[in-house]
């Protein structure tokens, strides 16, 4: 960057530059569908994906390694690996604790990867449109509060659900069952916190070579721990709840795991735990977004 500053956009090597830069791209964007490719069939393979799901984290995969870059290419396959170990965790512990939560297995189709990775996507995406410096440092940011909450939220759910206390609602703090939304435990908010700090530490490591600041893990944490807190919030609130009278129990399901036509208890009809995924993560990418501003002022400061 600090190479071409003196030279006017018109001068020869402006368009070497593009040329070389787009190349680059290019080089990246192929790389992304070959690796993506390579981790959604490993996953299909293990029974982790559907084939929707394989299609959906192909895209997920090669825009964010195209058009984002290497540190974001390889944060999403952190976020990926880490939440598809975690949830063959203890599996059958699992399907007998939360039962109606667990038990379709943990096979993700290409809504459930969007839910997750939709707001990411769409941020490397702005990232490949765009070529303004400090445009790129505020999308870095907002990119690592998406996916640090995505990671957190699937840490908290998959490990939360272990925990020997039973969880309470985040709003009431009225006592509920394991698996149901907007329910948190200690366990699960501390593996939420450890995953939005793992993946910031991990995204910054690997960006070390490129003078990253140090924000970077900090950054993570803040807005991934907030980011799956607003999940677990929208989850007590408007998120849509069945009941299903055979069982007698609460469900998130319009029809039960029993094949009963549930009724509906509370939330919005639309609010499934897509929507509410969706949500939670483009509020951790703001939150990091409005997180990052006195990093980046800093840093214009020390330019100048
Ligand atoms: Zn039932």
């Amino acid at each position: 960057m600090s190479q071409t500053a003196g030279l006017s956009p018109l001068h020869g090597s402006g368009s070497e530059k593009t040329t070389a830069s787009t190349h680059k791209k290019s080089i990246r964007l192929l790389l992304g569908l070959f690796f993506s490719s390579g981790v959604a069939l490993l996953a299909y393979r293990r029974h982790s994906l559907s084939r929707s799901g394989v299609a959906g984290t192909i895209v997920a995969g090669t825009t964010t390694l195209g058009l984002g870059g290497w540190s974001w290419g390889l944060s999403l396959i952190f976020f990926f690996v880490t939440s598809t170990f975690f949830s063959h965790f203890r599996e059958r512990d699992k399907a007998l604790t939360a039962e109606d939560k667990f038990s379709k297995g943990s096979q993700r189709d290409w809504l459930q990867v969007m839910a997750n990775g939709g707001v990411a996507t769409a941020l490397a995406l702005a990232h490949g449109l765009t070529t303004s410096p400090a445009t790129h440092t505020s999308l870095q940011a907002g990119y690592a509060g998406a996916l640090a909450t995505a990671t957190a939220d699937t840490w908290a759910t998959e490990l939360g659900v272990l925990s020997p206390q039973p969880p309470r609602l985040i709003t009431t703090g009225k006592q509920t069952t394991p698996g149901t939304s907007g329910g948190v435990t200690l366990l699960g908010t501390s593996a939420a916190a450890t995953g939005a700090l793992s993946l910031g530490f991990f995204f910054w490591l690997i960006q070390r070579g490129h003078r990253v600041r140090i924000a970077l893990p900090s950054v993570a944490f803040i807005s991934g721990l907030c980011g799956s807190l607003f999940d677990s919030f929208l989850g007590a609130t408007i998120q849509a709840m069945y009941y299903c009278p055979k069982c007698q129990k609460e469900t998130e399901r319009r029809v039960h795991n029993c094949g009963t036509r549930t009724q509906a208890l509370r939330g919005l009809p639309w609010v499934n735990n897509e929507v509410v995924n969706l949500l939670a993560t483009l509020f951790g990418a703001v939150v990091a977004m409005i997180f990052n501003i006195p990093s980046q002022r800093r840093h214009k400061r020390h330019h100048v």
